[in-house]
């Protein structure tokens, strides 16, 4: 294999990404804490939130609060077998017709949600000799994915009559605002009715990291949580102080120009920023191709040896300029750090405040081919 330009030591200055195994392991524990002990479906959808589908697998593979890897993607599903993971992996979406079985047979929990899944899973069941391990996936009024949960008895006794599906979990997806009481209760009375006519659930879980924070009467048998694994707090949790979460990750670069500004001199497209007095300025070559927020110098900052600098003019493709001031000692080659456990200001909730964002956006939408280091793996 090619080495990249980082890996074969020189110093380069594009973007790369660094992943912190400790920082996640950390937030795992922080996680579990939280969650009373509960197991933890670990969600690393989305390119493993952007730090890599494998990257994070391998680390949370061994953890023992970890009981499943979570993928809305077959690629992805498919991508953490290739990888060698023990850990059983749930596809939470409808897996295609022509790769089903293939998955069933590597041993993937499939979320049948179709109307003729009894059906659908009886053949594949068949071929393969043996029920094909399921988490029955309950639309509880998201109206996205699921069987919607006033429909879904009868649905579910031609599943388990079927003899098709060994039924491991039973979930729903909360909307995360004042609508989740209401959820909760359909998926609970669907419980009960269930569990009436003795139709196996499994384990049952409902909530995500808000309602690790928000929805604590609904904790039920496991948490299904991507987001703090990843050092990040959902909104309006971070303020509660209840946990400390670290970033799992760096996103950085090393600055290739410095300059000094005249007063007039401007910045970027559109010239966003233009100097009233000397001003020294550093070129970053990050940009939003890398996942670094166009809207970063509406009040974001980076840091560069241990000082926290504004970015200033307009984030492009692949640029970022900094205001390091009338006199500076950073220079061509410094390491900056845009996102990351570095400094407050740099925190992904900050960055996303700052920037006027979703904390999902800082995450996954890092670019997909920054080249990732892991360090204390
Ligand atoms: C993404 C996702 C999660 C995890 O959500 P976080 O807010 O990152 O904890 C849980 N369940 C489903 C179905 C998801 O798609």
């Amino acid at each position: 294999m090619k080495k990249s330009l980082k890996e074969s030591g020189s110093r380069r200055f594009d973007p790369w990404l660094e992943v912190d195994a400790d920082a996640l392991r950390h937030n795992v524990r922080e996680t579990s804490r939280l969650a009373e002990g509960r197991p933890i479906v670990a969600v690393v959808k989305n390119n493993g939130y952007g730090l890599g589908t494998t990257n994070v697998a391998r680390i949370l593979d061994p953890l023992s609060e970890i009981a499943a890897l979570a993928v809305v993607k077959a690629d992805e599903a498919l991508e953490l077998l290739n990888a060698g993971v023990k850990t059983p992996v749930v596809l939470m979406a409808l897996a295609p017709p022509d790769a089903e079985e293939e998955l069933a047979a590597r041993g993937v929990r499939l979320a049948p949600v179709t109307d003729d899944a009894p059906e659908r899973l009886r053949r594949v069941a068949a071929r393969l000799g043996r029920p094909v391990a399921v988490q029955i996936e309950l639309d509880s009024g998201m109206g996205r994915v699921g069987i919607p949960v006033h429909r879904a008895l009868p649905w579910l006794q031609r599943l388990v009559e079927s003899g098709a599906a060994n039924v491991e979990g039973t979930f729903t997806t909360l909307t995360a605002d004042d609508f989740e009481p209401e959820q909760v209760h359909h998926f609970r009375k669907f419980i009960e009715e269930a569990r009436a006519h003795r139709l196996p659930l499994g384990k049952l879980h409902a909530v995500s990291s808000h309602g690790l924070f928000f929805r604590r009467d609904a904790l039920l048998d496991a948490v299904r949580v991507g987001l703090t694994l990843y050092g990040a707090y959902p909104a309006g949790a971070r303020e509660l102080g209840q946990v400390d979460f670290t970033p799992t990750f760096r996103l950085q670069a090393r600055v290739v120009r410095m300059e000094l500004l005249r007063p007039g001199d401007g910045v970027n497209y559109r010239r966003r920023y233009v100097a009233d007095r000397p001003v020294w300025v550093a070129t970053v070559p990050v940009g939003h191709v890398d996942g670094y927020s166009r809207r970063a110098a509406n009040g974001c900052e980076a840091v560069v040896r241990g000082r926290t600098y504004r970015v200033i003019g307009e984030v492009s493709a692949s640029h970022t300029v900094l205001e390091l001031g009338e006199e500076t000692s950073v220079s061509v080659g410094d390491t900056v750090t845009v996102v990351g456990p570095d400094d407050p200001a740099v925190h992904p909730n900050e960055v996303a405040a700052r920037a006027g964002i979703s904390v999902y956006d800082v995450l996954m939408h890092l670019g997909a081919k920054l080249p990732v280091v892991v360090q204390n793996a």
